[in-house]
């Protein structure tokens, strides 16, 4: 006779679920329980028997070759349907609801069966720990009292896999959420130096800009003062601009910006920087630059621009130079100092260079 189904067979199939055990590989502690369980019920065969849907699966065996057999026949779907009993057949021959059970009338031929149910700490009965015999037989109150002591430690190891299956899942799950992290931070920090490189670089001329110059200022004085180095500032304005872009265009006057952009790098070391200080004027700082190499670097600049084929017609500057000391203390007085010098080199009639020493007053 084929079992009914447990009221509760979606939650309890559900419960089974949880474990993932089935069509697992066979594990020690579960052979060493049904080896135990023959053994204290004098058995040929002991079996931990999972209920699936259709099938009972067996999670371990002691003298069975099959792994799983279909449900309709197994005596454990009977047993669990009583979760709080162990289900004893003495002889399976005289038992109503097995008598023309196949695993009966045919192989492997049970006579005697019992089967202590596999019972979850939620109530749920997942399959038994079950001792079989093909001799009708009877089981000790002790035999009865050891089959179901040892189905609980075959709950206890279900529930150590689940434990150790969920730790397994949240470390996995931490460890994606870290390195998402990770990943996060360092695009933030790439967007970062991105846009601090962006905002301190001129869009036209891709040299530094005001603000730029600005911080750069700040750091070469502070390492002046430190070390007793020079520092000197050039600036250079080019001459009569507007009237290139008045005859020319503004684009034309943008590649003459570039150009001149060019000259300024490739006429000055590494460790100058040079920046586009306003509209077409430029500045380069020099560290560890003196007043005659400084104003050595900044004709230099001005012949090799005069020198420079610009598309339209020749572009010349002007240069201003003032270096650091008396004075000249900060940042602004430094600046100051080297526009001074920049405009005397103006009204001096353009395309020259003045130092602040020799502009002033
Ligand atoms: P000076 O010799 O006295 O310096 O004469 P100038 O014509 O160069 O001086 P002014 O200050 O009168 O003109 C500067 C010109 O620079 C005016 C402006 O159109 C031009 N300018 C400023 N920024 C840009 C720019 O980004 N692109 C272009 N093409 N021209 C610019
Ligand atoms: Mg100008
Ligand atoms: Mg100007």
């Amino acid at each position: 006779m084929k079992a009914e189904l447990p009221a509760n067979e979606p939650e309890r199939l559900a419960a089974l679920m949880r474990y993932d055990i089935l069509d697992s590989g066979a594990e020690q502690a579960y052979d060493d329980l049904t080896r135990l369980a023959a053994y204290i019920a004098g058995t040929p065969i002991a079996l931990i028997s999972l209920i699936d849907r259709d099938r009972q699966w067996f999670k371990s065996k002691v003298g069975l070759e099959a792994t799983e057999t279909p449900r309709d026949a197994a005596f454990c779907a009977h047993a669990i349907l009583r979760p709080g009993d162990t289900l004893v057949v003495p002889d399976a021959t005289r038992d109503r609801r097995f008598a023309d059970n196949p695993l009966v009338t045919g192989a492997p031929a049970i006579r005697f069966y019992a089967g202590a149910p596999l019972v979850t700490p939620e109530g749920q009965a997942l399959g038994t720990l079950c001792v079989i015999d093909s001799q009708p037989r009877q089981l000790s109150e002790e035999g009865l009292a050891a089959l179901e002591a040892l189905s609980r430690q075959v709950v206890a190891q279900f529930e150590l896999r689940r434990t150790a299956r969920e730790l397994h899942e949240q470390l996995a799950n931490r460890e994606v959420y870290l390195a998402q992290l990770e990943d996060y931070q360092k695009q933030l920090s790439e967007e970062n130096r991105e846009l601090q490189r962006a905002s301190l670089t001129d869009a036209l001329t891709r040299i530094g800009n005001r603000a730029a110059l600005d911080m750069r200022l700040d750091e070469e004085i502070a390492r002046a003062q430190r070390h007793g180095t020079a520092l000197s500032l050039l600036l250079a304005d080019a001459d009569h601009f507007k009237h290139y872009n008045d005859t020319w265009g503004h684009p034309a006057g943008d590649v003459v910006l570039q150009m001149l952009a060019q000259v300024l790098r490739r006429r000055t070391r590494a460790s100058d920087f040079v920046a586009r200080y306003g509209g077409e004027e430029f500045a380069v700082l020099l560290p560890t630059t003196d007043r005659d190499s400084a104003r050595r670097v900044a004709e230099q600049i001005r012949a090799a621009v005069e020198a420079t084929g610009f598309p339209e017609r020749k572009v010349t500057i002007s240069a201003g130079v003032a270096t650091f000391g008396g004075s000249i203390r900060d940042r602004e007085s430094l600046l100051r100092a080297a526009d001074e010098a920049l405009y005397a080199a103006k009204r001096g009639g353009r395309n020259r260079v003045m130092h602040a020493a020799d502009a002033a007053p």
